[in-house]
């Protein structure tokens, strides 16, 4: 399959009070269509300084970054932000809705950002709620919903731009069993339907659940399944 994602020696080094930490220090690594990637790794070793690269909300500070086989290394942050919201969807595991809004508002925002998004944005969002089983819900508000539920809000709202790859970051650390189970299950139907997932998390049983592991520590990657083909 075509690589969607390809990091090359990345480095990405903050100053802190005169010291330099590494916290991506010479990462290579490449992310293909149809990809299920779980990231692990203990507090501090760089997961989500590779997320920030993998979602374009960074860049390396030396190294090479292509995404969709273009350099964008050096990619202004409009052009990122472009890039983003046509072609990324975000996961958070707090949710991150808009409490004011309906779920129908909320998943209609990114819509919003990418401008020429695909059209029928309004069937678009019957559609995307009904894949994640909360069609009944779509004039509900946020507090209205148990967490299970607002994290399938916050996947419909992920998907509504149809991106080439979702980031999700913890997406479960906020739910209960039950829940986690339900959402890993909607993963991997995505996933089985060709939707291209990162996933951050700590929880093994949750990594277990990806088609391939990476494990990163001191800003390295020093374990990795090979990318699926
Ligand atoms: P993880 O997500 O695995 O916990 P991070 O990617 O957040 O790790 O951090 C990696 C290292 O970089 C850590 O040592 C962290 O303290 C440092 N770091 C991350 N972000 C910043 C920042 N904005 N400024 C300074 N140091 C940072
Ligand atoms: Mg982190």
């Amino acid at each position: 399959m075509a690589s969607l994602i390809e990091l090359n020696n990345v480095r990405r080094t903050y100053q802190v009070g005169g010291e330099a930490v590494h916290a991506l220090d010479g990462v290579d690594l490449t992310i293909n269509e149809g990809d299920f990637v779980a990231i692990v790794g203990t507090s501090g070793s760089g997961k989500s300084t590779l997320m920030h690269m993998l979602g374009l909300m960074d860049r390396p500070d030396s190294g090479q970054m292509r995404f969709e086989g273009n350099d964008v290394t050096k990619l202004r942050a409009a052009a990122q932000a472009t890039l983003r919201a046509r072609k990324l969807g975000f996961i958070f595991q707090a949710f991150n809705l808009l409490p004011r809004l309906t779920v129908t508002e909320n998943v209609l925002l990114p819509v919003t950002y990418a401008r020429d998004g695909p059209g029928d944005a309004k069937e678009r969002v019957v559609s995307t709620l009904d894949r994640v089983g909360l069609a009944h819900r779509a004039k509900h508000r946020p507090s209205q919903m148990s967490g299970g539920e607002r994290q399938r809000v916050a996947i419909a709202r992920a998907l509504i731009n149809r991106p080439r790859l979702i980031l999700a970051d913890e997406p479960t650390g906020n739910l209960d069993t039950q829940n986690v189970e339900r959402i890993l299950t909607l993963f991997k139907e995505l996933n089985a339907e060709g939707q291209t997932i990162v996933l951050v998390t700590h929880d093994l049983d949750v990594a277990a659940t990806a088609k391939r592991q990476i494990k990163m520590a001191d800003g390295k990657i020093v374990s990795s399944d090979e990318a699926s083909d």
